[in-house]
């Protein structure tokens, strides 16, 4: 392929910076979009993207069915389509759901370009600037991103190995109705959380539910990885238990594949008709295409068994992380064991901050994400998100070995010269005291 011819500098580009809207203050790239162009070196074992791990799809039946598709559907897959969604697709996913003991009509079910996009029209259709929005402590940093640009308030609630704590959930909706400000949902995460690995156990659900109940608080449910449980059936829902305050968000991404861009929302009848009217001004309507391709490929193929290996792959790379992380790690780490997913949570010993060493991690090639990525208040520098889908797991052991080297070497420099002075992590515009967390 033939090179670009480098862009000329633009003086003109410059010049609009200073009418930008104000919401695009919290626009700005998160730590994982900076760290991609090193960490995908190969050189360097990446342990900080989410990338899903495709390679055990079966191509030659993907595109079979995709062939099939423009040769039987063409000239409809390549058009414009409904706003809400294919129904066929639609109806589907009501099966999809079925698994996790939610009961819907296709009706309530709008496709979205991704879960990515759900998350962003719900904000679009709920939140003014200044309104709170709860989250647990920490949070899927592509969520962050948008209640930021929507120039929302993020306020934390702790988690522990089972999960939000409900008292936990408590107190912050008490501290915000203390401030006089107006949440608009709690965004949870409840299995085999992005970024914490934990999953909200059966015994909590019905807690948060009720909390959320009786405060009026509308719940967000976003649930990619649900299908992805290592040793255990999915957990049931939180919306199969509540369906007037609950959306729920779910995504062919890791169960399928992202480069189809296809999720999807199940809402409340009012809601989800703002929703669509929020899509349609969004994109006009989903990718047809996209859509009917996954349709037909969950149709004629055993999406479940598909489904059931990658649930083996990961786990065997779980398997291999976790034990690296015992033979190798300094004493001083901690870490918890998902049962499913794609993440590990590491807290460093004290006084380590992971964004710090994150240039000399990389030095010694390997990646990961910094704890501050996911939360909205400067907390997190003593923690780091561990990724275990993508690398063999043979990469895995060996990029756990060179964290390791990196952060003893870490502490020795400590050991001799002392802590530097890392300042007091800074406290949200909202003033709201963040917690820590230890999901061991
Ligand atoms: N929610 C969570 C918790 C995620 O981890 C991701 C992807 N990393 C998404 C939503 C978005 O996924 P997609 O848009 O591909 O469905």
């Amino acid at each position: 392929m033939e090179q670009s011819p480098a862009r000329p500098p633009s003086a003109r580009l410059d010049a609009f910076v200073d009418r930008y809207a104000a919401r695009t203050a919290g626009m700005t790239a998160s730590e994982i979009r900076a760290l991609f162009a090193v960490a995908s070196r190969p050189e360097v074992v990446s342990l900080a993207g989410g990338m899903p791990n495709i390679s055990g799809l079966p191509l030659d039946v993907v595109g079979g069915a995709i062939s099939d598709l423009v040769a039987q559907q063409g000239a409809v897959a390549m058009q414009y389509g409904s706003g809400q969604g294919v129904p066929e697709l639609r109806e589907q996913i009501t099966d999809v759901m079925r698994l996790e003991g939610i009961e819907a009509h296709p009706d309530d079910v709008v496709v979205t370009v991704g879960s990515q996009q759900a998350v962003d029209l719900v904000t679009r259709v709920f939140c003014d600037p200044g309104d709170v929005v709860l989250c647990e402590a920490p949070s899927y940093v592509g969520a962050l991103g948008v209640f930021k640009s929507y120039e929302c308030e993020v306020v934390h609630a702790e988690m522990d190995a089972h999960g939000l704590v409900p008292e936990a959930l408590r107190q912050a909706i008490a501290s915000v109705k203390a401030a006089g400000k107006t949440i608009k949902f709690l965004y949870t995460i409840p299995n085999f959380h992005n970024p914490a690995g934990v999953t909200l156990s059966a015994e909590r659900r019905p807690e948060i539910l009720e909390i959320c109940r009786a405060e009026g608080i509308l719940i967000l449910e976003d649930n990619p990885y649900g299908l992805l449980g290592f040793d255990q059936e999915p957990m049931r829902a939180l919306r199969a238990d509540s369906a007037d305050n609950v959306i729920y968000l779910g995504s062919f991404s890791k169960t399928f594949a992202p480069g189809f861009r296809v999720g999807w929302a199940l809402a409340p009848g009012p809601v989800r008709e703002k929703l669509v009217l929020a899509q349609e001004s969004a994109t006009l309507c989903p990718p047809q295409f996209s859509q009917m391709a996954i349709s037909a490929y969950l149709a004629n193929h055993d999406w479940q068994g598909q489904i059931k290996q990658f649930r083996e792959m990961y786990r065997g790379r779980r398997d291999a992380m976790v034990d690296a992380l015992s033979d190798l790690m300094p004493a001083s780490c901690r870490w918890n064991v998902p049962d499913g997913g794609f993440y590990v949570w590491l807290s460093l010993p004290p006084g380590v901050n992971a964004k710090a060493m994150l240039p000399r991690a990389v030095t010694a090639r390997v990646a990961y994400v910094p704890g501050t990525a996911f939360y909205a208040d400067g907390f997190g520098s003593n923690a780091m998100r561990l990724s275990f889908c993508y690398p063999t797991p043979e990469r895995i052991r060996e990029g756990v070995r060179r964290l390791a080297g990196v952060l003893e070497a870490e502490m020795e420099l400590r050991a001799t010269f002392g802590a530097p002075d890392q300042g007091k992590p800074a406290l949200g515009s909202s003033g709201y005291d963040s917690p820590r967390i230890d999901l061991s």
